[in-house]
């Protein structure tokens, strides 16, 4: 078989895309890029009770800012659209009138109290090739009476017809050839006529084969519906097209067991969305890594190694290093936990690594939110190159090097304790002349020239430089001395110095 390879990613928008979600459209991302195939975004939409509104422009922006770019889609186009479901009404209708006069589907009229009842009365009831005889459907009922029933308007669901007692291989590239008896499938509703819509299974595999998706990779909690996808497949006659299965493991919780669920990240202070999320009817916020401070490289770094491995140790891959090397034999087939420090790692690593002028840029919001407006953004990026090192988010780029932005309010107390002594403001003082004395305030220049000065004056090193700092940063905290006054203006350091000596209290002997 040598088809091009198509691959898509089929969210349904009832709410922001969840983070395993991400991860399932990233690997279908690399898994396109590195076959030179076609990426489709499809929206599963048929559920309209579960419909949430924004949900589907979130999906677009979130994955945009991952950089996850589509050859198809609802915005993209493409020649086998339209790619929101709830705009192929037409199409689904046709493939259920080939399922019910291929005899391979049925039309059943059970009420959910009926059901109910059954549910009550049969132990472990299914809908299945044991019971549907005692239900109401067409295959007992005579058939003009179901046509009757129709013509009044009586609502029915359209159910699949699974033969009973046979195996059905399900051959996923990470799990390998799954088999299961076909009894425990039930006859799954392919069709409601109360909204006229079909349901996710019947779009899902209509669509797959009409848009000629080669591999189908989603996650894990979709396997149990493969079987049954299978099935519909050679309903349709459509075997030798059936996409490749690839199921995605789980995403599980950073500590304990189970799947990772928004909680987990509220409950240890992580993003489990891409993008800020406002629910539109609570109002609630959940996070964002972008808001948060992540860069899109890093989170497509940690994602990517969220249940995959490159075969052995290396950690820093770009999307192209990604696409080189991704493999479905080196996915694992057990969930992968959610190590979210992780992330956080990989954060740091590409923050070093990012551009000033574009951590500049991101760093604005957090500027302004502190009251730091129109700022030489050249100035800002050689701040940021100075404090980098120390951050793991955006925003701790601020609170490394806020005193680039304004002058100290308060000074640390524990450091003033420790290094502010009764003749520090007359040395301080002294550290004033020295300084409006040098023209070329360049690091090693002013280092060479105020570190003389306290060698010939016999001062103590240690203390005279971590009072100009306190005066300077408020603490004895920042990056090397002479590096912060070579970046901020003489005067400025020069009336820091002033005003600290002013309003710090000479200690009391
Ligand atoms: N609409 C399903 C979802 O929300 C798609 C599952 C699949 O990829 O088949 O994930």
């Amino acid at each position: 078989m040598d088809r091009k390879v198509r691959v898509r990613f089929a969210p349904s928008p009832t709410g922001p895309l969840h983070i395993g979600g991400v991860r399932t459209a990233l690997y279908n991302y690399i898994f396109a890029k590195q076959n030179g195939g076609d990426l489709i975004l499809r929206i599963e939409d048929t559920d309209s009770r579960r419909f949430v509104p924004g949900a589907e422009e979130y999906i677009n922006n979130a994955l945009a800012w991952l950089g996850i770019t589509f050859d198809e889609g609802v915005k993209e186009g493409g020649k086998y659209g339209p790619y929101r479901q709830s705009e192929r009404k037409a199409i689904y209708r046709e493939y259920v009138d080939k399922l019910l006069d291929a005899g391979k589907a049925y039309i059943a009229f059970d009420t959910p109290e009926e059901l109910e009842e059954a549910r009550e009365k049969i132990p472990n009831f299914q809908y299945d090739a044991h019971t549907r005889g005692k239900m109401r459907n067409s295959l007992v009922m005579p058939k003009e009476e179901v046509d009757r029933l129709i013509a009044d308007g009586t609502q029915y669901v359209v159910r699949f017809k699974v033969e009973p007692d046979h195996e059905v291989v399900v051959n996923d590239l990470i799990r390998g050839e799954v088999r299961i008896n076909s009894n425990i499938i039930d006859d799954k509703v392919l069709f409601k006529s109360a909204d006229n819509l079909p349901t996710y299974h019947l779009a899902n595999i209509v669509d797959d084969h009409l848009m000629e998706v080669t591999h189908v990779i989603r996650g894990e909690e979709w396997l149990p519906s493969a079987p049954l996808h299978v099935l519909l497949y050679e309903a349709f006659g459509w075997k030798d097209t059936m996409p490749q299965f690839v199921h995605l493991p789980l995403l599980l919780k950073p500590v304990g067991n189970g799947k990772l669920s928004k909680r987990d990240g509220d409950k240890l202070g992580f993003p489990v969305f891409l993008l800020e999320w406002k629910d539109p009817v609570t109002g609630e916020i959940s996070s964002g890594y972008r808001e948060k401070g992540y860069l899109p490289e890093a989170v497509v770094n940690f994602l990517a190694l969220l249940g995959w491995n490159p075969g052995d140790d290396t950690e820093m891959m770009s999307i192209d290093d990604l696409i080189s090397k991704f493999s479905f034999e080196h996915c694992s087939k057990s969930g992968a936990k959610f190590d979210y420090k992780k992330g956080i790692w990989f954060n740091h690593e590409y923050l070093q690594k990012a551009d000033n002028a574009r951590l500049a840029e991101l760093l604005k919001p957090t500027l302004e939110a502190n009251g730091v407006k129109d700022c030489d953004p050249d100035y800002v990026a050689k701040a940021i190159a100075l404090v980098k090192g120390r951050a793991e988010l955006v925003p701790d780029l601020w609170t490394q090097g806020d005193f680039f932005f304004k002058a100290p309010e308060t000074y640390a107390e524990k450091d003033v304790k420790k290094r502010w002594s009764a003749e520090t403001p007359r040395i301080m003082e002294e550290l004033i002349g020295v300084l409006e004395g040098i023209d070329d305030m360049s690091s090693a220049n002013a280092e060479k020239i105020v570190l003389d000065w306290i060698a010939e004056n016999g001062y103590h090193l240690g203390n005279v430089m971590n009072a100009f700092r306190l005066c300077v940063v408020g603490a004895c905290r920042g990056p090397h001395m002479f590096d912060i006054t070579e970046l901020l203006p003489k005067e400025e350091v020069i009336s820091r110095i002033r005003k600290a000596i002013e309003t710090i209290p000479s200690p009391e002997n």
